[in-house]
């Protein structure tokens, strides 16, 4: 019995992000569709043989997504909604670009399919739409092409399928209402024939993917599985994988599948072996997710070596990545900067396929009697043992401000409704106050800016002075437009959440470090390493200046540190909570030192404090409540006339609706420019209440600038639900990436409708 070593996917974006830039030729025209081919052609090769090289047995075929794997396999069903149609019979790139990207048609945009976070991840899927008449069907060759491609290879292949159930979970029903599960038999005729063409290629084992699994579900879901694998077995053995959590609580279920093997994420929330072991059917192959794909720290081989060691020779067993390697960077090898005992800290995707291998080596040794890989296994972790004595890793002084931090205040001095008087009457700020989410369009000469300071080809003097006189041009514009609320802009800020972790202690930072968000689009997360502190104020000198023209106010705006921590990789050794209260800390001076300068609005922003809930009901609340606590702790030194704002990027929040107001900012600004009927009583509900609210009038990334018509519109809408003296006018999100001229036309509009509004008397 070899045990078998796997990964459920690898990074398809290339190790210098090639795909992203193909695409973007693509989309630009500047290269022609057999030029992306080929480049993806080539990127699936490279990684296939990345993966054979490392020792990797089975080849994941199926990963591989011009867009997004969500909309690959609704492709493969037919599953295109009536507006992407293309005229051409056949469904092609072009189609699948408009369900991601959306279209112009006759000068309007047709929109594209919603996208949104997949389960609690920072990568994005295209959600499929399921309507009334639906009607699946084979289509879209791209998985058999792709497995035809791996098989001339002579690769050992492992096609990849999102699972049937799973697949209708994470779509939604457009128009009339009806049960998706309803369409389960038509779905079930399609897998039914994608997997008799799999064996018709003699493939022998396939991966099917039902991550909900380790959701709560209701019953009438779970009920679903057991009549699906019914139908789905027999032709090609089954390896069903679950991650991003435990299935524990789904076990009795699971184990009346119809399935030839169960992979578990080990990794995610508290592994548990022995309970697999013995209660999965003996014949079924344990897929044991050991290898972090989430995090880009080496993996401690000789701890699951022994925690798996009583199975060798008990039963089937395969090791494998926790989930997809599409969370994980592509290779640590070509970082030439990170200092060399730092480096040898981490593994990437090609590194952690190596783990795999290694661990495959010891366990199939240890069959065979053969200890002397396991010593292997010991000295590969030699140097994360080490950690511990790194003056980059402990830093005492933070230590001690943790066990004293229930001497500092938890919440603000006074309620809000005492707040509440005393700051409208310092800002003395008309009715509908308007204002910005706090970045302004970052023109090509900003970011050259930037670079050649990174780059040393300018000093930090004239830096400075470039950068105060892009705010200056930033404040000019916002009092020509008469916007209430000011910002500095960000004009020194590269991302919200690199630019804190580059002035904190205990972060390091990758070259190379990318991985996929959504098509095109590729973030590369700080790695916190050590305990992380604040040596010197860090946005004070930009914010102060900006103050400094203006007598309107200014809103300094700071990342929060629940966002901080959950878009880096974060360490392993403490606990997330801990992480987050380091930098709670942190961002704490920083709102001290700009309240001690004069700044009367500060703005935390937490687009990522919904992305932490964790995945089971259950588990939620312990996670809300150290959160929130974060939150108030960054925010609780301030005065009561001094105004608290938070923005989120999230528009469905209904379910955390409780955990949002016990924030306790006195202004939080969401998106909700797309907002239903459920959103404005959600809202509603909050400024009941307490609280003031700016749900964004208008969606930043519109191509089309609302007109003031709409926006007075819009405004009327939501007075309708929230107390005009509680109503903030404000767009979605920020505007980093928009050009100058939308942005003046959109705010100027904006603002006039805001006066005007403030000027009739029949105001509600
Ligand atoms: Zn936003």
């Amino acid at each position: 019995m070899t045990i078998i070593g796997h990964t459920l996917g690898f990074p398809r974006i290339g190790l210098h992000r090639e795909l992203k830039y193909a695409l973007e030729y693509y989309w630009n025209g500047k290269i022609k569709e057999n030029k992306l081919l080929e480049i993806g052609r080539t990127l699936r090769r490279r990684h296939w043989k990345q993966q054979k090289d490392s020792g990797i047995d089975w080849i994941p075929v199926g990963d591989f997504a011009w867009y997004d794997h969500v909309l690959t396999t609704s492709m493969m069903l037919n599953n295109i909604p009536n507006r992407h149609r293309t005229d051409q019979e056949n469904d092609n790139l072009t189609t699948l670009f408009r369900i991601s990207r959306g279209y112009s048609f006759n000068k309007k945009l047709i929109p594209p399919a919603e996208m949104k976070k997949w389960f609690n991840t920072n990568y994005h899927y295209i959600v499929p739409e399921f309507v009334h008449t639906q009607e699946f069907r084979l289509n879209w060759m791209q998985l058999f092409d792709e497995i035809d491609e791996a098989l001339s290879l002579k690769y050992t292949v492992k096609p990849i399928l999102l699972g049937p159930i799973s697949y209708l979970w994470l779509g939604k029903v457009k128009g009339k209402k009806f049960d998706r599960l309803s369409l389960l038999p038509n779905l079930l005729s399609v897998y039914q024939e994608i997997l008799d063409i799999l064996s018709s290629k003699n493939i022998d084992w396939v991966q099917i993917d039902e991550p909900i699994l380790v959701l709560e579900l209701p019953f009438q879901w779970l009920e679903a599985y057991l009549s699906t694998y019914e139908q789905l077995h027999g032709t090609v053995k089954l390896l069903l994988t679950t991650y991003f959590d435990n299935i524990y609580h789904q076990l009795d279920i699971i184990t009346q599948l119809k399935i030839d093997g169960l992979h578990a994420d080990l990794v995610s929330n508290s592994d548990n072996i022995p309970l697999l072991h013995a209660q999965l059917p003996k014949h079924w192959v344990l897929s044991a997710g050991v290898i972090n794909g989430r995090n880009i720290w080496k993996t401690n081989l000789h701890n699951w070596f022994k925690k798996l060691s009583p199975l060798v020779g008990e039963r089937k067993l395969w090791i494998g990545s926790s989930c997809s390697f599409l969370h994980s960077p592509i290779d640590l090898n070509i970082e030439t900067k990170l200092k060399k005992h730092i480096k040898e800290w981490f593994a990437f995707a090609v590194q952690k396929c190596c783990e795999i291998k290694m661990l495959c080596t010891a366990l199939n040794a240890k069959y065979a009697d053969d200890s002397t890989h396991e010593d292997i296994l010991s000295e590969y972790y030699v140097s994360n043992n080490l950690r511990s004595d790194s003056s980059a890793i402990y830093n005492i002084q933070v230590k001690k401000r943790l066990e004293d931090i229930n001497e500092i205040a938890h919440s603000r001095c006074a309620p809000y409704a005492t707040r509440v008087t005393l700051q409208h009457k310092k800002l003395n700020l008309p009715l509908l106050p308007t204002t910005t989410i706090g970045s302004f369009p970052q023109t090509k000469e900003i970011r050259k800016l930037r670079f050649r300071f990174k780059n040393n080809q300018i000093n930090k003097e004239d830096y400075h002075l470039n950068i105060k006189n892009y705010i200056k041009e930033i404040i000019i514009e916002q009092e020509k437009l008469g916007l209430d609320v000011l910002v500095h802009g960000e004009p020194e800020r590269n991302d919200m959440v690199e630019y804190f972790g580059e002035n904190l202690n205990g972060f390091i930072f990758t070259q190379n470090g990318w991985v996929q968000s959504y098509g095109s689009r590729c973030v590369k997360p700080p790695v916190i390493i050590g305990d992380i502190s604040r040596s010197k104020p860090i946005t004070t000198e930009w914010i102060n200046y900006a103050q400094s023209l203006t007598k309107k106010p200014i809103k300094g705006i700071l990342t929060g540190p629940v966002t901080i921590m959950y878009w880096s990789f974060p360490r392993e050794d403490i606990q997330r909570k801990t992480i987050a209260l380091q930098l709670a800390l942190s961002i704490r001076d920083e709102v001290i030192d700009l309240e001690k300068f004069g700044i009367g609005i500060i703005q935390i922003d937490e687009p990522a404090l919904r992305e932490g809930l964790p995945l089971k009901h259950s588990d939620q609340k312990k996670y809300l409540e150290w959160a929130i606590d974060v939150f108030r702790i960054t925010v609780s030194s301030v005065k009561d006339e001094t105004q608290i704002h938070t923005h989120m990027c999230y528009s469905e929040f209904s379910d955390i609706m409780d955990s949002i107001l016990a924030l306790d900012a006195d202004v939080i600004s969401i998106e909700a420019s797309r907002s239903d009927e459920k959103m404005l009583q959600s809202i509603q509900y909050v400024t009941k209440n307490l609280n003031e609210i700016g749900p964004g009038i208008y969606d930043i990334h519109s191509p089309n600038a609302p007109t003031q018509n709409e926006l007075i519109t819009k405004i009327n809408q939501l007075l309708k639900y929230i107390p005009k003296q509680r109503l903030w006018i404000n767009p979605d999100c920020g505007l980093k990436t928009r050009s100058w001229p939308e942005t003046k036309q959109s705010l100027s509009n904006m603002v006039s409708a805001a006066k005007l509004l403030r000027k009739q008397s029949y105001l509600p």
